[in-house]
C-alpha cells in the first residue's frame, strides 16, 4: 500500500494589528507527516493551539516573518506553557534580526526558562546565512554563521522551507513551504509480471528506488513499475509587505498563496502608506504567478464585512477565499489541499 502523506493548514488568527472579537492576532499552522509548523505567532496563539488540538510535545519549528508586535508577541507565552507542561522535544525556531535578543530578554526579565530551546536562528538573506543561537547560552555569545543555498532555511527529507524578502517597513520575510517531488503511483501488476515478490523489493520501488533481484538490476520509472514523480505541494505565505516585485518569486506556481490584505481598495494609498497590501492588489500577484488558491488574511479590524475585501480581489482572481480564525484546509485521496467545512 502506497504511504498517503496527510497535509492540513489552519489559521490559528486572521486579524491585523488590533485583534477583533472574531479574529485573533496572525498565525498559521501547517500540519505534516507528524511535523507541527507555525507561521508567525500572534498574541495568545498558546490557546488556539490547544483548540486545534495540537501535540504539545510533538516536533515543532516556527517562523517569525517580522518582530512588529502583532506577529511575535504570542511565541513566549507558547514558549512558558511548554515549559510548563514539561516539553522535552526540541522547538526550533527561525526569525529576522533581533530574535534571539527579544527572546533572551524574556529568559532574563520575565523567567522563561524553555529548557526544549537551544536553537534560534536568524535569518540575514542579503549575507546569505543563518546566525545560530543557543537560547541557553549568554547574550553576548558569538552565533555559529551557517552558510545557505537558495534561501533554504530548513530542509528535511520530505519538504523545506525558503525565505524570501518582502517590502514593509521592517526586515520581513515570506515563507515558502515546498514538499519534495514525490515517487509516481505503484503499478503491482507490472512489478507482478517481471516477476518480483511482493515484499521489501515492492517497498523500495515504490519510493523510486532502483532495486537488484537475482542479479538483475530495475529501475521502477523506467520500467513503468511506477508512474513519473508527482511535483509536491506548495504553500507560499507572505505575512505584511507592501505591493512590490518580490512577491512573485514567492508565490510562483504556490498551490495555496496566503497573502496579507490589510486593506481594501479605497484605502489604496494608505496602504501604501502603511506598506500594507489591498484585496486587490493580492488578486493580481496570485494571477500573475499562476496560483491555485488564494487566501487573504490580515484583516484590518475596520471590516466589519469582509466582502467588500472579497469581492474586490474575486473581480480579477476568482479562487479566493477570505482566512477566518480555525479555517482549515486538508489534502484530499489526490493530493490536493481543500478547504474543509
Ligand atoms: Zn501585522
Ligand atoms: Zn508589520
Amino acid at each position: 500500500m502506497e504511504t498517503v502523506i496527510k497535509m492540513e493548514i489552519t489559521f490559528l488568527g486572521t486579524s491585523a494589528a488590533v485583534p477583533t472579537r472574531e479574529r485573533n492576532l496572525p498565525s498559521i499552522a501547517l500540519l505534516y507527516n507528524g511535523d507541527q509548523i507555525l507561521f508567525d505567532a500572534g498574541e495568545d496563539v498558546q490557546r488556539r493551539f490547544e483548540d486545534l488540538g495540537l501535540k504539545f510535545n510533538a516536533p515543532l519549528s516556527i517562523f517569525i516573518s517580522h518582530m512588529h508586535g502583532d506577529h511575535v508577541i504570542g511565541l513566549p507565552g507558547l514558549l512558558f506553557r511548554f515549559t510548563l507542561i514539561g516539553r522535552t522535544t526540541d522547538v526550533i525556531i527561525f526569525g529576522p534580526p533581533g530574535l534571539f535578543s527579544y527572546l533572551y530578554l524574556h529568559r532574563l526579565v520575565t523567567g522563561l526558562r524553555a529548557p526544549f530551546l537551544h536553537e534560534v536562528y536568524e535569518i540575514y538573506l542579503e549575507e546569505k546565512l543563518l546566525r545560530k543561537y543557543d537560547f541557553q547560552g549568554s547574550s553576548d555569545q558569538k552565533p555559529e554563521e551557517i552558510p545557505i543555498k537558495k534561501n533554504t532555511l530548513y530542509d528535511t527529507s520530505d519538504y523545506f522551507v525558503d525565505a524570501f524578502p518582502v517590502c514593509h517597513s521592517i526586515i520581513t520575510y515570506g515563507f515558502r513551504f515546498q514538499e519534495k517531488p514525490r515517487p509516481g503511483k505503484f503499478y503491482p501488476m507490472i512489478a507482478k509480471k517481471l516477476k518480483i515478490p511482493r515484499g521489501h523489493l515492492w517497498k523500495e520501488m515504490q519510493m523510486g528506488k532502483t532495486i537488484n533481484y537475482k542479479g538483475k538490476s530495475y529501475n521502477p520509472e523506467e520500467l513503468g513499475i511506477i508512474g513519473p514523480k508527482r511535483q509536491g505541494i506548495i504553500i507560499a505565505y507572505s505575512a505584511d509587505t507592501m505591493l512590490c516585485e518580490k512577491l512573485h518569486p514567492l508565490a510562483n506556481n504556490a498551490d495555496v498563496f496566503i497573502c496579507e490584505a490589510t486593506y481594501g481598495n479605497e484605502l489604496k494609498d494608505l496602504a501604501e502608506e502603511k506598506k500594507h497590501m489591498t484585496a486587490l492588489q493580492c488578486a493580481e500577484i496570485a494571477r500573475d504567478s499562476n496560483v491555485g488558491q488564494l487566501i487573504l488574511t490580515h484583516i484590518s479590524s475596520r471590516y466589519t464585512d469582509e466582502n467588500i475585501l472579497l469581492k474586490e480581489a474575486q473581480f480579477i482572481f476568482p479562487n479566493t477565499v477570505i482566512a477566518h480564525d480555525m479555517l482549515r484546509l486538508t489534502t484530499t485521496k489526490n493530493r490536493i489541499l481543500k478547504l474543509s467545512q
